[in-house]
């Protein structure tokens, strides 16, 4: 919070960590608690089809509502979940309420294709793939009507196994989506190894891209090399117009961000798709 720490401060500064650590340690405690007892919820954020200007996908991202700390975003939890080997009770929790929201979506008459991410974590253990085709087949949802994405960072550690993991997946019909494409440490020989289907453009690209044109040549080239692959592209974090236009022209598939729709409970989501131009 200080931008700068004077040597008088540091006491201050000092106790400011302390109380970080023991909030940490708080959280990782009551995490377990939070799984188990349904704190956490699922918010929805769309995914435009640029072309046919409908949303027919979702992309569902996780938070805590904490019964004392109110509603705390992901990037606090989800590396203490991955560090104390919770991301699989969380990773199970989210695809199986994003396969009760997909039947709830149904009943409305609305098609909708969601999104989920999946950790490093999942794609270390052999047998969370095996979980996710059963758990679909159980809930009758449809294989397509499932997208994982994983970050490039989620295959670097050992590549024999994810590339192992996202086969059998594919295999069985789900879709893949490569996330933050852009930030991570993989080479080009690795993403064309990757058994994927869609690659997500990082927001750190995609955000400032009309004042930047490093970031134009960045989003225009990876576009080509995507489509030269037979990948469909999503760019995330677009937050005006002119940018989800410059996207359209150059063929991008989806586009993702605050100018379409902030993340969403279901209810506001409800509430923001029946009343936009895109159903
Ligand atoms: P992500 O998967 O890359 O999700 C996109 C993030 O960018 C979301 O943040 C979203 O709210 C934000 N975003 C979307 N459009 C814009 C925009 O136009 N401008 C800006 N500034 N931001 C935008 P969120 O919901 O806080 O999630 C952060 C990250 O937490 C996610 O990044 C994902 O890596 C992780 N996460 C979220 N839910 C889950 C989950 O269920 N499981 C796992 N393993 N990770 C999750
Ligand atoms: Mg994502
Ligand atoms: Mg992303
Ligand atoms: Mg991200």
């Amino acid at each position: 919070q200080h931008a700068k720490v004077n040597k008088r401060d540091y006491q201050i500064y000092d106790a400011n960590i302390d109380k970080n650590s023991i909030e940490r340690f708080q959280l990782i405690n009551e995490l377990k608690v939070a799984i188990e007892q349904n704190q956490l919820v699922l918010y929805y954020q769309p995914k435009l089809n640029l072309a046919k200007q409908k949303i027919t996908h979702v992309e569902a991202l996780v938070r805590w509502d904490h019964p004392a700390r109110g509603i705390i975003p992901p990037d606090t939890f989800i590396p203490i979940a991955e560090k104390t080997m919770q991301m699989d009770a969380l990773t199970r929790w989210v695809i199986t309420e994003a396969m009760a929201q997909y039947h709830r979506w149904q009943l409305l008459g609305i098609d909708m294709c969601i999104a989920v991410n999946i950790s490093a974590e999942n794609l270390k253990d052999e047998q969370f793939c095996h979980w996710v085709i059963n758990a679909l087949a159980e809930h009758h949802v449809p294989v397509a009507a499932m997208t994982l994405e994983i970050t490039e960072d989620a295959v670097v550690s050992d590549p024999e196994l994810a590339i192992k993991q996202l086969t059998l997946l594919r295999n069985n019909g789900l879709t893949l989506s490569i996330d933050d494409y852009g930030t991570g440490y993989s080479s080009l020989a690795q993403l064309k190894q990757l058994p994927v289907d869609e690659l997500k453009i990082d927001k750190s690209f995609v955000q400032k891209l009309l004042e930047n044109q490093a970031d134009q040549i960045i989003v225009q080239s990876t576009l080509q090399l995507a489509h030269n692959l037979g990948l469909k592209v999503v760019a995330e974090g677009i937050e005006d117009k002119v940018t989800l236009e410059w996207l359209t022209d150059l063929n991008c598939e989806m586009g993702q961000g605050f100018y379409l729709s902030r993340p969403l409970p279901e209810r506001q989501f409800n509430d923001w798709l029946t009343q936009s131009d895109y159903q």
